[in-house]
């Protein structure tokens, strides 16, 4: 029975793993179409509709590398966490992001000066960006502003234990969610955005990715005036990376 128990659990991580490579795929093909899109309508050949092409062939490369996350989680192959600086990261994105937004949203990048390096898997803080940006984005229909602040100052919430943390805050001027959406907001599969638009599955993996990494995912919303996610990511240290190596021999010890 345990073994059964066990065989199962083992089905519903890679469930929930596939799924929400399909989920990213879905959010990056998202940016390939609308940039395409723009680009064929103004084809002739200028500067702008080339630098549209890059974005496309951008999103397409990073879809590749989700499909050789899956295979390597087949092999059973750790995440790999790296030094990043956030704010460069960001930056590296911005094109990326601005063309998965409608013309109506904005968005603007706010880094505290000399923030420290975290550790982190570059390419799921990435995907869990994205995620955050397209929930916000979903959040207003009628267009507002998107603001990602990067603080390398704040005090950590008691569960990090005072280790030094980043802090990088996706807000925005949306919907917001009522208290029963911001109870559920994490869980798997659950979404209010209506069958073939959610799967529910951005926020647990964006969770996931914190938390794995030795961080913390924190929402704030208020109906009707908007919501703010909170990414803790650990600080490039010694401690950090015994954290990091703790988590995966966990998680591959589980598997
Ligand atoms: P999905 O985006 O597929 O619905 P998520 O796990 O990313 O899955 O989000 C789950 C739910 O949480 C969303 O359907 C929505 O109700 C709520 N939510 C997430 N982000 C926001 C946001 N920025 N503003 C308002 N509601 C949000």
């Amino acid at each position: 029975a345990e073994q059964a128990l066990r065989q199962a659990q083992k089905m519903e991580a890679i469930g929930q793993l596939t799924g929400g490579v399909a989920h990213d795929f879905n959010n990056l093909l998202t940016v390939i179409i609308g940039s395409l899109d723009r680009a064929l309508r103004k084809f002739s050949a200028d500067d702008n509709a080339i630098k549209l092409m890059n974005n496309a062939l951008e999103a397409a490369q990073r879809g590749a590398s989700l499909t050789q996350r899956l295979l390597s989680f087949a092999r059973r192959q750790n995440l790999d966490p790296q030094t990043v600086s956030v704010p460069q990261l960001i930056e590296g994105m911005h094109q990326l992001l601005v063309s998965s937004l409608p013309a109506n949203v904005l968005i603007s990048n706010h880094f505290s000066p000399k923030t420290p390096l975290v550790k982190v898997d570059p390419h799921q803080l990435e995907m869990a960006l994205l995620n955050l940006v397209v929930n916000a984005r979903d959040a207003m229909p009628a267009g507002g502003e998107i603001t990602i602040v990067v603080s390398g100052e704040l005090v950590p919430p008691r569960e990090l234990r005072g280790d030094r943390h980043v802090c990088l805050k996706v807000m925005d001027q949306g919907s917001g969610m009522d208290e029963e959406t911001l109870l559920k907001a994490r869980d798997p599969f659950f979404t209010t955005k209506g069958v073939g638009k959610g799967t529910g599955l951005g926020l647990p993996m964006v969770a996931g990715f914190a938390e794995q990494s030795g961080g913390l995912m924190i929402l704030y919303s208020e109906l009707g005036k908007g919501t703010t996610v909170e990414l803790w990511l650990p600080e490039a240290t010694r401690q950090a990376e015994d954290a990091v190596a703790r988590s995966n021999a966990v998680s591959s010890a589980s598997l």
